[in-house]
């Protein structure tokens, strides 16, 4: 194999995925580098799906991303001839103060997004019919998003490598990357077993990045928090998505909780977004079901959902790599012109995969991006 590229890509998971197709569709020669397969449930981006919604509460400056994102998602679902992407409805609730749901309204407000608001007046006039299933808290409003959905989070990475290398890619797994070194023109990848070099590298490694990307100037330590995913028995027809089943979100005052409606009619994946023990290796997870992660998943679902079985039924280990302000970081090395990097995607990233792998590989060819990703820069921890 030839060990000389334009580009290397290390950690093809969800980003460097994304990465290595929009190098590979411009006609790059690129090298994407993993030490596990394609759609592996190591990392980050596992679980069967991740909701993608637009009217971000997170920050409004996501919103433009999010246009693209959506645009880029169809896109590949159009390449590819698969359905990656759903469009199901979404909904938050909360306290009207709470960052959900003004979040939510002021995103939609600045953006001229479609959402819905039904207010805790609505909901005790008997608005709660509109959410078959779902026991409201006294003083919760709710804003329906219709632009929301979900993406089938491994098809998505493994039809993103499919294609690269369809493109002309070359994808290696099997492949633990144990250093890099730039000279500004050049550089150098070590893995276990083997050197490649390109005129340009991304780093994209999701929870290693501490490992990887900690010899940057001014690069905050990210935190890795362990989060599980639960797959719990429905008892009703209420939530199925062929049956107008819907996302959700809750802000609880014990923690925020999220959901899917039942793809399969007889299961529904949820889970809580707050919280998270600290991994400080994250090979080393510990991947077993805790009665400390079934505890305030059973209370919620007991509340909230009574037509859910609070039983775990089944659940997966994940992990969130979270940057001092819940926002990613998506950068040039500040010594090094050739090198890029995406990380810190803070438990909220996996929506943008397909349009931050097109901004990176801008970045990598052209040497800047039209995307307005300036927001993400890691100048922000400077000041
Ligand atoms: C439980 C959970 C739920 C989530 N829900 C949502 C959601 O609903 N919506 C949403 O938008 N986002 C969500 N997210 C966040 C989103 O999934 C992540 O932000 C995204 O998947 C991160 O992608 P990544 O490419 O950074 O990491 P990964 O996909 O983990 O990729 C990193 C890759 O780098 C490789 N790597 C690292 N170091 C090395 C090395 N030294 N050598 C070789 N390979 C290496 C790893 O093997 C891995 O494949 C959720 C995350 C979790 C954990």
């Amino acid at each position: 194999m030839d060990k000389r590229f334009e580009c290397i890509v290390v950690g093809t998971g969800g980003f460097g995925s994304s990465c290595l197709y929009h190098l590979a569709t411009r006609g790059v020669k690129v090298l994407g580098l993993d030490r596990f397969p394609a759609g592996h449930d190591q990392g980050s981006s596992h679980g069967d799906t991740r909701i993608i919604r637009q009217a971000y509460f997170e920050h409004p400056d996501y919103v433009p991303l999010l246009r693209r994102a959506y645009h880029q998602w169809r896109e590949l679902e159009a390449w590819s001839g698969r359905e990656l992407m759903k469009i199901c409805g979404l909904f938050l609730a909360g306290p009207p103060e709470g960052e959900a749901v003004s979040g939510t309204r002021l995103a939609a407000k600045a953006h001229d997004l479609e959402v819905h608001d039904v207010s805790s007046a609505d909901l005790a006039r008997g608005g709660e019919r509109r959410f078959p299933g779902f026991r409201m808290p006294d003083g919760f409003d709710v804003v329906v998003e219709p632009a929301g959905g979900y993406l089938q989070v491994e098809d998505c990475v493994r039809t993103h490598i499919e294609l690269a290398c369809k493109a002309g890619a070359e994808h290696q797994s099997g492949a633990t990357i144990i250093g890099w070194e730039s000279d500004g023109r050049t550089v150098r990848v070590k893995t276990e077993s083997d050197e490649y070099e390109a005129a340009s590298l991304i780093l994209t490694p999701g929870a290693w990045a501490n490992h990887l990307l900690n010899d940057i100037p001014g690069m905050p330590t990210l935190r890795v928090l362990r989060k599980t995913m639960h797959w719990h028995q429905v008892r009703s027809s209420v939530y199925d998505v062929e049956n107008a089943g819907q996302g959700f979100l809750f802000e609880m005052p014990y923690g925020a909780f999220y959901g899917f409606p039942s793809l399969d009619a007889s299961t529904l994946k949820l889970a809580e977004h707050s919280g998270g023990e600290v991994v400080t290796d994250p090979l080393q997870v510990d991947r077993s079901l805790r009665t400390s992660d079934t505890k305030p998943i059973s209370r919620f679902l007991n509340e909230v959902m009574p037509d859910v079985d609070p039983q775990t039924d089944r659940h997966s280990v994940c992990m969130y790599t979270v940057t001092p302000d819940g926002h990613f970081i998506v950068d040039r090395h500040p010594e090094y012109d050739n090198v890029f990097f995406g990380a810190g995607f803070s438990g909220h990233g996996f929506k943008f995969t397909s349009v931050l792998g097109e901004a990176l590989a801008a970045l990598a060819i052209d040497g800047s991006t039209e995307l307005p990703i300036d927001f993400l820069g890691l100048s922000r921890f400077q000041s």
